[in-house]
Order: structure tokens, then C-alpha cells, then sequence
């Protein structure tokens, strides 16, 4: 079971998001509620385009029950959700019924937890507590994320997710800037990663990328060496060049065989605690 009760009046301050948003740090202040649309298109609806139950994941989280919501405050020019991931306006309406049909019929396929996924969650919290309120036995959270969601989003989670996935992408600014079209990537993801460690189970996703070693991998691997030298760290090596990847002379292939055994080796030569 989930560890706290959503109060009404943790859903009350999400709400106010809707009206002067500041739930990713693009802190771009849209009224979604009454009609703008900041960088990530989204308005007071969430949306499902798919859920499932899955257990490709770490060992750990599966069976898990995976709700994987339309639209994001990233443009990752090689994501797997393509138009899915960035327009906020497809699948089926999140709604408390939806919902508590939803998480009913993955308790029959043997989910251990349920998880929000994307595109992003992050810019759906509202809709989110409101339907997690709604369910009394609500299985455990894990929470996958592109962790540039702001300390609020952090505050409003505590206590109601038991495992944080950050998908840990780019190992500085630069890459991330042009990749996935974000500002401070790295001081606010490491930011994030110390918040969520304070509350909660933390699994440090990694995918990586093809030339992406220097830049990205090992400054992300000594990063966890120092500050957070005791997490559970998932190296992902099954990149694919999807979406707008080919426009990327580096991104617009497939990984190196033997990189991910490689990387593997890597960190835990590190001390890092690798996990499968
Ligand atoms: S979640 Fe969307 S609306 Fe909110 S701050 Fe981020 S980009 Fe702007």
C-alpha cells in the first residue's frame, strides 16, 4: 500500500498549479486552466495511451503496472513514445473510474505496484493525486521520471512514492540543450536525485547513448560516486535511433556491441551498486 494518505489539501496546492504552473523548471507560469499551454502542451487533463502490466524492468519493480501519459516537458530527440510522448491531447481521459478499474484488474495480473510514466508525470500531478485519492488500497508507487520537475512536485510527492526511477540522461548541459531542449539539466536533475533520496527508494536509470561516453556516462557515473555512492544505479543499453535521431549525426545509429557490459564494468569497478 501507498504510505500516506493524499489530504485534500495536498491535492489543493497541486490544483494551484493549474492556474500558474511550476510543476517543471521550465517554470513557464501558463494558466492551463484557463487555456495556455506552456512548453510541454498540456492542459488540466491527463491522459492514458497505454497501461500495462510489465516485467522488462529492474528485477525488483515487476511485475509492475505501468500508466505511461501523454505529453512532456522534454523533446528527447531519440524517444521511443514519439508522438505520443509530446502531445498531451491522445489516449483515454484519466479519471477516477478509469483509474480504479485500472489498478483493479493489474492486481489480477499480479502487479506488486503501480507506475507513472510518459512522456511525463511530472506535468500531470494534479490529475494524478486526484485519482491516486481515489483508490483505498492503493498498491505501492514508483514514480519514473525525467527529473526536471521543480522542489514543489517533490514536496507534494513525499510520503506517496515508495521508489523514484529518474531517468538520468545527459551528463551536462550542453548535450541536454541540444538534445532534449532543456536549460540547467544538470544542477536541477542533481538537485532532484538528493530530494528524492531524503524520501524515498531511488533506482538512477541511465540509457546509453551512442558517443555519449565522455560527455555523459562517466560524468554521471563519478557524479553518483560522490554524492550518492550507495544507489541503486540501472545502466539501459538498448538505445534505439527513434523519432527525430536521425537528425543527429551521433544519435542516428545504434550502440557499439559489448558497450553496455562495458559500462557495467565500469561502474562497479567505480563501487557503484550496479543492478540488473
Ligand atoms: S509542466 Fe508544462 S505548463 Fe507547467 S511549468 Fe512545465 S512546461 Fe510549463
Amino acid at each position: 500500500m501507498s504510505l500516506v494518505a493524499i489530504s485534500s489539501d495536498r491535492r489543493e496546492q497541486a490544483l494551484r498549479h493549474e492556474d500558474r504552473c511550476c510543476l517543471c523548471e521550465h517554470r513557464c507560469l501558463a494558466n492551463r486552466s484557463a487555456g495556455e499551454r506552456g512548453p510541454c502542451k498540456a492542459g488540466i487533463e491527463a491522459r492514458v495511451f497505454r497501461h500495462r502490466v510489465e516485467c522488462g524492468e529492474e528485477a525488483e519493480l515487476i511485475p509492475s503496472h505501468l500508466f505511461y501519459l501523454s505529453g512532456c516537458d522534454l523533446r528527447c530527440a531519440f524517444c521511443i513514445a514519439e508522438a505520443n510522448a509530446f502531445d498531451p491531447r491522445r489516449g483515454t481521459l484519466l479519471t477516477a473510474e478509469f483509474f480504479q478499474r485500472a489498478v483493479a484488474w493489474g492486481q489480477t495480473q499480479g502487479a506488486r505496484n503501480i507506475q507513472w510514466v510518459g512522456g511525463e508525470p511530472t506535468i500531470h500531478l494534479p490529475a494524478i493525486l486526484e485519482v491516486m485519492s481515489s483508490v483505498n488500497e492503493l498498491p505501492p508507487v514508483v514514480w519514473k521520471s525525467d527529473f526536471y520537475g521543480t522542489p514543489e512536485v517533490f514536496e507534494l510527492l513525499e510520503g506517496v512514492v515508495s521508489v523514484y526511477v529518474p531517468d538520468f540522461k545527459f551528463g551536462n548541459d550542453e548535450c541536454a540543450q541540444r538534445i532534449a531542449g532543456v536549460e540547467r539539466y544538470w544542477e536541477v536533475v542533481t538537485r532532484n536525485l538528493q530530494l528524492a533520496a531524503e524520501q524515498a527508494d531511488v533506482i538512477v536509470r541511465h540509457l546509453l547513448l551512442p558517443g555519449h561516453w565522455d560527455c555523459c556516462f562517466v560524468p554521471i557515473t563519478r557524479w553518483l560516486r560522490e554524492r550518492m555512492p550507495t544507489v541503486k544505479f540501472s545502466i539501459r543499453d538498448g538505445y534505439l535511433p527513434m523519432w527525430q535521431a536521425s537528425q543527429h549525426e551521433d544519435l542516428a545509429r545504434l550502440l557499439e556491441p559489448g558497450v553496455g557490459d562495458k559500462a557495467r564494468e565500469w561502474a562497479t569497478r567505480l563501487g557503484l551498486r550496479v543492478i540488473h
